[in-house]
């Protein structure tokens, strides 16, 4: 599973693919990563946490 969005690292649209996904109370939580530089973020539900550390 992958999905485009901007990597704050990379400063531009990369593909980041899933690479761990855990059901909590608050719902889903999904770590992604950038393909090109590494740099990892957090999704809960539909939510983007780009300053997470994933
Ligand atoms: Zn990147």
């Amino acid at each position: 599973m992958a999905l485009e969005h901007y990597c704050p690292n990379c400063e531009e649209e990369r593909t980041f693919w899933q690479v761990a996904s855990t059901t909590m109370h608050l719902g889903e939580k999904v770590k992604f990563r950038c393909e090109e530089c590494n740099h990892g973020f957090v999704r809960i539900d539909d939510v983007v946490d780009t300053s997470a550390e994933a």
